[in-house]
């Protein structure tokens, strides 16, 4: 078997008939290094039968906008070409309900294979649920996000990395393999083929909230391997003194590619495994592999992973302690939106999330934070953090943001700290902390674009 059985779930099974093979293409948005399509033409090739894939694009996804379609469709345009190159055609059904206009799908081309990708989010497991309501498939799901598969490596919401970590690590040689590399498919396959009117899709853009595109990042996977190869050649020799300092690009700027998927972490990680000195390649897998798979677990088995509710119970205890205490500065969410508040730190890091579409991690942790300490609940400042957060992060709408910003908020992964006003035990952070242990001018001097 080319893909480890333990990637993949089987949701349903239909005893097997003539018919098609589907890799519904989702998360993992990439023809290379991608279990979930390797699984998908494993299939096929059992069966002598064609392998198609098909993505679903949902014009009023939620919280989407253009900002993060341009890039979508952008890496969509490569997908399909990387696609047809191995003989594989590509399907794109374009709908607000996808689930049904993939269902009528299935039954037109007489598909009798699902393979869908991992995904923990709320939506994502939800059109899961609509694909075992079909009849007459068979439906797999594939881990090809985690090197070590979410479902296996833990069957539970972990405490925190600390219980995380070991699992991850027991069972790290196992799955930390190289990929096999994907076929062309016999021709005889690839008969059918579903033209994309990339124009009619590029105008629906146009019907989108205006984000502006960002454009110092470039989409798809040819783009991605370049920029992980550029980070591994200037900034992982310094990733321990340099990753933490907002005020210097010393993180991988991987991120957005994991969240479209145009970059596996497998791949990531055996690249900077071969490349890189033991302490910094150590520093970065753990953000790599520990805290990104961590995010998974934690959305994958907490249904409240976006809600007060999915906090541990020592930090909702300590929430109605401190529910009455007094704030100093209250703000809206449309003064936070514009980076308007008192505090020139804060403003900067709201201003790189507009204009960069991605907030250096250090500042995330501070930004959070403050709008906890600004509204005047822990309600409305996760609900206003997740908003802005999605709206303009191109890597936002993803587990590591949600997980991200319940850690910050709500102790999520974290321990209790020594108490204090608003934050009851949830760990502070304060503009000083930050004045000594980076250059905070430099900082915000980086992010004036005026
Ligand atoms: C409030 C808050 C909100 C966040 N929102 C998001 C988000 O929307 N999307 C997102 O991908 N990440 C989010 N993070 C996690 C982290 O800040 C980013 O993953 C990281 O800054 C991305 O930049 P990079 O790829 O250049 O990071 P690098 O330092 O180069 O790290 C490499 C990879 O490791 C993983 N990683 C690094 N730090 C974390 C972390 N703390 N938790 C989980 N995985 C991590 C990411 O996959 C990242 O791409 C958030 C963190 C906080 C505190």
């Amino acid at each position: 078997m080319i893909v480890d059985s333990r990637r993949i779930i089987v949701h349903k099974s239909s005893k097997p008939h003539e018919g098609l093979i589907v890799y519904r293409m989702s998360r993992e948005q990439r023809v290379q290094d991608n279990w979930a399509l390797l699984f998908a033409q494993q299939q096929a090739d059992e069966r002598e039968t064609a392998l198609w894939v098909v993505f679903t694009l949902v014009p009023h996804y939620p919280n989407a906008n253009q900002r993060h379609f341009d890039f979508l469709i952008k890496g969509l345009k490569q997908v399909e070409k990387a696609l047809i190159e191995k003989n594989i055609p590509f399907v794109l059904l374009i709908d607000d309900q996808p689930m049904k206009v993939f269902e009528q799908f299935i039954k037109d081309h007489g598909v009798t294979v699902v393979v869908s990708d991992f995904d923990p989010l709320r939506h994502k497991r939800q059109w899961i649920e609509s694909i075992n309501q079909i009849d007459g498939i068979t439906h797999y799901e594939v881990d090809a996000h985690n090197i070590v598969p979410c479902h296996f490596v833990s069957q539970k919401a972990e405490f925190g990395a600390y219980t995380l970590r070991p699992k991850i690590k027991r069972m790290l040689p196992e799955f930390l393999t190289e990929f096999p590399k994907l076929r062309s498919q016999e021709p005889k396959h690839a008969i059918a083929t579903f033209p994309i009117n990339w124009d009619e899709i590029e105008a629906l853009l146009s019907s989108l909230e205006c984000i502006s595109p960002i454009t110092w990042l470039q989409p798809g996977e040819e783009a991605a391997k370049a920029m992980l190869h550029q980070f591994i050649e200037s900034k992982m020799p310094v990733y321990i003194a340099q990753h933490n300092h907002p005020e210097i690009d010393g993180q991988s700027q991987m991120s957005p590619y994991l969240h479209f998927g145009h970059i596996s972490a497998q791949r990531i990680a055996l690249e900077v495994l071969n490349e890189s000195a033991y302490e910094d390649r150590e520093a970065f897998l753990e953000e790599l592999i520990v805290r990104k798979e961590l995010a998974d677990n934690f959305c994958f088995y907490n249904a409240f992973y976006d809600q007060v509710n999915g906090f541990p119970a020592w930090a909702k205890k300590d929430i109605e302690l401190h529910r009455q205490d007094v704030r100093t500065y209250l703000y809206t969410l449309d003064e936070l939106d514009a980076g308007i508040t008192h505090d020139v730190l804060w403003n900067a890091a709201q201003r790189e999330l507009i204009h960069k579409g991605k907030m250096h991690g250090y500042m995330r942790m501070y930004w959070a934070k403050k709008i906890l300490e600004w509204t005047l609940s822990v309600e409305t400042a996760l609900q206003y953090a997740i908003y802005l957060n999605d709206k303009y992060s191109l890597d936002g709408r993803d587990p590591n943001g949600y997980a991200g910003i319940a850690w910050s908020i709500g102790g999520v992964h974290d321990r209790a700290w020594f108490s204090r006003p608003i934050f009851g035990k949830i760990r502070y952070m304060s503009y000083s902390g930050c004045k000594s242990k980076f250059d905070v001018n430099r900082y915000i001097q980086n992010n004036t674009f005026e």
